[in-house]
């Protein structure tokens, strides 16, 4: 492994692959690239050990059934949660931010241990949050956020701890704590987002990127980037139910 070249680990995409979530780790490397950065990218697949010296962790989302094997494969690695809440910067997607919790109780009354890195808890809503979700971000210059959100579960923070943003439309987290959307430490970054999320918002991957890099990353000219985004976020600011491209009125 290159001293200089920044490491990103996906996690678990056989367990948390359900939403294409592991497209985050495409759009990282990707942006790094284009500033001419070196990447590493590792698979951490279930039946492997992870490597506790990565930078960048990726979780991305899944269904309640795999989101408790992952919870329990994060107990059994137990370093690998320290790297998470100590060191590494992570992002964590839906059932991942779940996973990384102190527990998480499905629609049939079953509470799950989760892996306790990050301080917050989840229980089945009545109702599935599935559409659009735009936030206002709380980390310093990226804006607002869009993505897609499809959970049952709804996510209470514990006092003191920030979401990721503020909710304006859509669920988000849908906790007994109010408005807000995912959480944010000084290692994890959270939400309930898929997309996957840093292609519909590249000033986060970004952020992620500088929590490495340390520094500002430099502008990247991308007019395609800038069209996508305003198409994104005028599907996602207009209420439910939503328009789409034809104009016709449709529901999720
Ligand atoms: N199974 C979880 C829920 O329904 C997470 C779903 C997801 O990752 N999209 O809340």
């Amino acid at each position: 492994m290159s001293e200089s070249a920044i490491r990103i680990a996906a996690l678990l995409p056989d367990v948390l692959g359900t939403y294409s979530d592991r497209g985050n780790v495409t759009v990282l490397s990707q942006r790094a690239r284009w500033r001419g950065l070196q990447v590493e990218e590792t698979v951490v697949l279930a039946g492997s050990t992870p490597p506790v010296d990565c930078d960048l962790y990726l979780l991305g989302g899944g269904e309640d059934a795999a989101q408790q094997y992952a919870a329990e494969w994060f107990r059994d690695h137990r370093q690998l949660g320290a790297t998470l809440a100590e060191r590494a910067t992570t992002l964590a997607i839906c059932a991942g931010l779940q996973v990384l919790g102190e527990w998480m109780q499905d629609s049939s009354g079953t509470r799950t241990a989760g892996a306790g890195i990050l301080p917050l808890t989840t229980t089945a809503g009545t109702k599935r949050a599935v559409g659009e979700v735009v936030s206002e971000c709380g980390m310093p210059g990226v804006g607002l956020l869009t993505g897609f959100e499809n959970h049952m579960g709804r996510t209470t923070l514990a006092a003191g701890v920030a979401p990721l943003g503020r909710t304006l439309s859509g669920v988000g987290n849908g906790g007994a704590d109010g408005g807000g959307d995912g959480v944010l430490t000084s290692t994890v970054v959270g939400t309930y987002m898929h997309g996957p999320v840093l292609a519909r918002n590249p000033a986060l991957a970004d952020a992620l990127l500088q929590t490495v890099t340390g520094e500002p990353l430099p502008p990247l000219d991308l007019p395609d980037q800038e069209a996508v985004r305003r198409i994104r976020l005028g599907d996602g600011a207009a209420a439910r139910p939503r328009r789409g491209r034809l104009g016709a009125a449709r529901r999720s």
